[in-house]
């Protein structure tokens, strides 16, 4: 399936009916996806997904076009594939319109807009490693805080004023309480997460500067796991930095062992805890949100986790138990600038979106560890 031809009609060009606030599909005819019919249903967006080619935007665009919307992805593929977006193709049976275009390179896309109009847009593009961003810091503000200021300049140019912006649990810091709840003060503690609270502060001034603006400000935990089809999932370039990539690339034998940083934190076995989160939830929550913020305006920040906690070990025990073998690991140094523990309440999204993580631990790394054995090499052939 072609990626970059193949075009499907806007939904929205066919006809719909409004009644007491509900949207109702009117003509669901000739439309190149199953469509449910008799029940309400909210009108189908078209979006543009930066960063669509990557970990989490793949499996958001997955779900967008299971969904119905219409769907334009824009990545300069730094640190992702067309395949992922070739397999998202298979699995939805539809493709998304696919344009290789730069954050940085502002007429680009001005021009995107232009020739796409999208209604909406999930923010995904940018770049996210923490200890890169210490070495390289101009190059992380340039990418992820200028690059975000082009975007939304080319939005505001082409009338499109609804974003879904991909934040981070990071800009919390050192918690100053646990659960995390999104009134807490931001206090990131790198570069990379200084570049989220920049992005979000401009939002929060853009929002206040003009009512036509509708913004949500998601606040991922630790995104884990792929499609249960095992065909899309995490490829990180080089070592990961993560625990789960790592302990998978264990798993199928690229790596000797895990190296556990510090065992000496207050916690259940000293190893630190974290808030574990499907990446198909995930994207789940940003159906929700963009829905959310088309309906009902204005600027929300929520977060998206379980709002449970697991230490490095329980997280390496429970993959050992996917994949049927005992994983070797080692007790190093804890690792500059990590917290003992760090998970969600994710009860906002839970009220205002009505959306809640369902997928346990358990299910997360099983799913991690299908797409990593059935592609030990990530997208690249073997
Ligand atoms: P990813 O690297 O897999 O996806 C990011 C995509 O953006 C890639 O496909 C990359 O090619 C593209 N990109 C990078 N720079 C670009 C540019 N200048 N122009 C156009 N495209 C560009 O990362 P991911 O894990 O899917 O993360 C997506 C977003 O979520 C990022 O903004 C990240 O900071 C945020 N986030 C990720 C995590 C996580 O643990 N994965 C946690 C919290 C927040
Ligand atoms: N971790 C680890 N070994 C690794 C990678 C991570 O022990 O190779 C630990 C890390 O110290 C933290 C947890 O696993 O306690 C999650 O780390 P990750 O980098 O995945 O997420 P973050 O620290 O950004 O929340």
């Amino acid at each position: 399936m072609s990626l970059a031809t193949r075009r499907v009609p806007r939904t929205s060009m066919h006809g719909w009916g409004a009644s007491g606030g509900l949207l109702f599909k009117v003509l669901p005819l000739n439309l190149p996806y199953p469509v449910r019919t008799g029940v309400p249903e909210r009108i189908n967006m078209k979006i543009l997904v930066t960063g669509g080619a990557g970990y989490i935007g793949s499996h958001t665009v997955l779900e967008l076009l299971n969904a119905g919307h219409e769907v334009v992805v824009m990545d300069n593929l730094s640190n992702s594939s067309e395949t992922s977006l070739q397999r998202v193709a298979e699995l939805a049976g539809r493709a998304p319109e696919f344009h290789n275009v730069d954050l940085l390179d502002l007429a680009g896309m001005k021009e995107l807009f232009v020739s796409t109009q999208p209604d909406a847009v999930i923010h995904f593009a940018g770049l996210k490693a923490v200890g890169e961003s210490a070495e390289k810091p101009l190059w992380y503000y340039q990418t992820n805080v200028a690059g975000t200021l082009n975007l939304i300049y080319a939005m505001e140019e082409a009338n499109c004023r609804s974003i879904v912006f991909s934040s981070s649990a990071t800009v919390y810091g050192e918690p100053e309480s646990m659960p995390l709840v999104e009134k807490l003060n931001m206090d990131a503690q790198s570069c990379y997460g200084r570049t989220k609270e920049h992005i979000e502060d401009m939002l929060v001034d853009l929002a206040a500067s003009d009512d036509r603006w509708n913004i949500a400000l998601l606040r991922y935990f630790n995104p884990v796991g792929a499609h249960e089809s095992g065909r899309i999932g995490e490829d990180p370039s080089g070592i990961p930095n993560n625990l789960v990539p790592f302990i998978a690339q264990v798993a199928v034998g690229r790596r000797e062992h895990l190296n556990v940083f510090g065992n000496d934190y207050p916690t259940v076995d000293g190893t630190g805890v974290r808030d574990y989160i499907h990446v198909v939830d995930l994207a789940d929550g940003h159906l929700k949100a963009v829905d959310y913020i088309t309906e009902h305006g204005g600027l929300h920040t929520w977060n998206l986790g379980t709002g449970n906690g697991y230490s490095v070990l329980e997280v390496l025990h429970a993959f050992e138990k996917a994949c049927g073998k005992e994983l070797p690991y080692k007790i190093v140094a804890r690792r500059p600038g990590d917290v003992a523990v760090s998970y969600a309440d994710p009860s906002s999204a839970l009220a205002d979106l009505g959306w809640s993580a369902s997928r346990d631990i358990d299910t997360m790394v099983r799913d991690h560890w299908n797409w990593q054995k059935n592609n030990p090499n990530g997208y690249e052939e073997q």
